[in-house]
């Protein structure tokens, strides 16, 4: 069984944690090579997301050095998403199995021979999930699991504390691919390829340098993009409201006429305000989250190309 095993890595202002990264990284596949758990011509694959800083320098020379490195230079800044997309696309005819992690080894590369004995069992999707988060900060926990919790309650149903740990099979690439929406939301898409899939779960570290790229303003509009993009749910909870503040009005209805014939009109003053900007706001709130998905249908119609390859740096 031919085994080319490509680690495929997406890289934004990352040049303080990269030089350790690579070393380790080429370490853990060197070992799975001898193992006989990656075959020759395995490679790993950085992917610079229009870095400001001198990353992509980095991966250049990292490439000249070692033949096991190759690069992969955006156009510009395109997102994590699209940064991990461009290198699974850009791979997926050169390799068998493909494992994305982040650039800071957050994700436990120790966790790769289990993925890989799972994939040899005939498992096309394995997803990393974090068993705690013990390492992280208290805010950045509760952000977190908030935000998959709240991801799930708005039916864009994503793996349980999974990021983008995973390893897949080239015919779950090859499905990947088929997926043609500009905004892709991976964490959302994989589980619909469908194929065998299974979970390995390890403990998640801290950034050894550097910091995070996703603070919180960034995880808010992550969960927004994929919340629109998985899902029609905020639009049916919209008309369910609508729905139940129409009977609301008909009960109001009936009382101001109750009230209005025992001649005591001019009380509620403070009922008619309070319902005019609680009615307002929802009205509004309503219109952004329809203009949400509005918008959505905008990009997607320009079908505008989801990134844009500089450079590729590779040997085959
Ligand atoms: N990243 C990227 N483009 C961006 C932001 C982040 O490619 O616009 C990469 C980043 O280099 C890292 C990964 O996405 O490899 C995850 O980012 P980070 O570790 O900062 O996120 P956190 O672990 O704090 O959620
Ligand atoms: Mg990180």
């Amino acid at each position: 069984m031919s085994n080319k095993l490509y680690l495929v890595i997406p890289c934004y202002n990352e040049e303080e944690v990269l030089p350790e990264t690579a070393k380790r990284l080429k370490e853990k596949l060197l070992c799975l090579m001898e193992k006989g758990k990656a075959g020759d011509g395995s490679r790993i694959v950085f992917v610079n997301d229009g870095s400001k800083d001198r990353t992509w320098e980095t991966i250049r020379s990292l490439h000249e050095t070692d033949p096991l490195y190759s690069g992969i230079n955006l156009s510009r800044n395109r997102g994590h998403q699209n940064a991990l997309l461009a290198g699974l696309m850009t791979v997926k005819d050169h390799a068998d199995l493909v494992i994305s992690m982040d650039a800071d080894l957050q994700d436990d590369i120790e966790a790769i021979d289990e993925m890989i004995d799972k994939y040899h069992n005939g498992i096309d999707i394995v997803y990393g999930v974090r068993s705690s988060r013990a390492k992280d900060s208290f805010f950045k926990k509760a952000t977190a699991e908030g935000f998959y919790k709240t991801m799930n309650a708005m039916g864009a149903n994503t793996v349980y504390n999974h990021a983008d740990y995973r390893l897949m099979s080239r015919r779950a690439l090859e499905g990947l691919a088929e997926f043609g929406e500009v905004n892709l939301f991976l964490r959302g898409i994989v589980p619909m390829i469908g194929y065998p899939w299974d979970v390995v779960y390890y403990e998640r570290g801290e950034r050894f340098a550097g910091e995070s790229k996703y603070p919180l303003g960034k995880m808010l509009s992550f969960a927004v993009e994929g919340i629109t993009s998985l899902s029609v749910k905020p639009l049916r909870l919209i008309t369910g409201l609508g729905f139940f503040i129409f009977l609301v009005s008909i009960g109001m209805l009936i009382y101001s006429f109750v009230r209005h014939f025992m001649g005591a009109t001019i009380v509620g003053w403070t009922t008619l305000m309070v319902s005019v900007w609680a009615i307002g706001g929802l009205i509004l709130l309503s219109l952004g989250v329809v203009g949400e998905y509005i918008g959505k249908i905008y990009l997607e119609s320009k079908m505008r190309p989801r990134f844009i390859i500089e450079q590729f740096l590779h040997d085959d």
